[in-house]
């Protein structure tokens, strides 16, 4: 998921070979976030060419550490204290590209409510390790019979029975691997993506989808310019079209409302908020009464 921001800034990304399997106890998509924070800035705040090393052994009793090493700048003991500070942002986000990062006072809380800690190591000129201990938990046991049920597909909810096709503009792997995990909730969600704004438009022209989430930040046209081509478009203006944004000012929640999305849910995702949205767009969509085939509207 990481290796394309990686590859970008000539980063090499060197990840364990596990001797055997381990087990903790957490909640994966938390983790995942944690995890994808934790590598993306390892990479964003390197040296060009540098290197990003994961390490995972047992820490103390019960616990298991997953190391993440960077060779960037280091982090002095100052900056250390008021890492996981709120508000705290050390003054290098001004310049800083669009990322996944849910910030360490998230990962921080994320973390200690698994039970588990979190921390860092740093020396200024050689680079920091940042860390993570989750609770060890034992080899799960396939329980007789889960096989079935769980592979089947899961019953809708009611008002849910329609498949529904979502379609997601986004250009960050991260975020897409992470959507389709939430999405995958909802059995009766197809999803499709296009990692750019063209791309995007042309694929809901061709696929009709019951609804879009769209980024702001993308390559070629933005998020905005695509949203006015699919209103001006009188096959896909009906589409109700959410914004996902790392741009969370209220001026461009405001703005970007007033341009049309019909939510703006801003980034990190808030799984909860999210998945509720997802929801109301999708009942507002099936609620739109049948169209006549396109011949007979004019
Ligand atoms: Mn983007």
């Amino acid at each position: 998921m990481v290796e394309p921001q990686a590859h970008k800034r000539g980063i090499h990304m060197d990840f364990p070979r596990l001797e055997g399997a381990s087990y903790a106890n957490g909640d994966r998509t938390r983790v995942k976030q944690v995890l994808i924070n934790l590598l993306s800035n390892a990479i964003k705040y390197n040296r060009p060419g540098g290197t990003v090393t994961v390490h995972c052994a047992s820490g103390s009793p019960g616990r298991i550490r997953i190391d993440v090493t960077d060779t960037g700048a280091g982090l002095g003991p100052e900056q250390v204290k008021q890492l996981f500070q709120p508000f705290n942002r050390l003054g290098q986000e001004a310049n800083a590209e669009e990322g996944t990062g849910i910030g360490l006072v998230l990962c921080k809380r994320l973390v200690e409510s698994m039970g588990g800690a979190i921390g860092v190591e740093s020396v200024v000129g050689e680079g920091s390790v940042f860390w993570i201990d989750l609770l060890l938990a034992g080899e799960p046991h396939p329980v007789a019979g889960t096989d079935g049920p769980l592979s089947a597909p899961r019953s809708p909810e009611p008002g849910q029975e329609k498949d529904c096709i979502l379609l997601y503009v986004e250009d960050n792997p991260a975020n897409l691997m992470l959507v389709e995990d939430l999405v995958a909730r909802r059995p009766n969600i197809r999803l499709l993506s296009a990692r750019d704004g063209i791309t995007g438009v042309e694929l809901a022209r061709a696929r009709l989808p019951d609804v879009i989430l769209m980024d702001i930040n993308l390559p070629g046209i933005s998020g905005l310019t695509a949203l006015r081509m699919l209103l001006d478009d009188r096959a896909t203006a009906h589409i109700p079209v959410v914004a996902l944004s790392a741009n969370a000012m209220s001026r461009d929640v405001e703005k970007g409302l007033e341009a049309g999305f019909f939510r703006y849910l801003t980034k990190p995702i808030k799984v909860d908020e999210f998945m509720a949205t997802l929801d109301v767009a999708f009942k507002h969509a099936n609620s739109r009464p049948a169209t006549a085939p396109a011949g007979d509207e004019k």
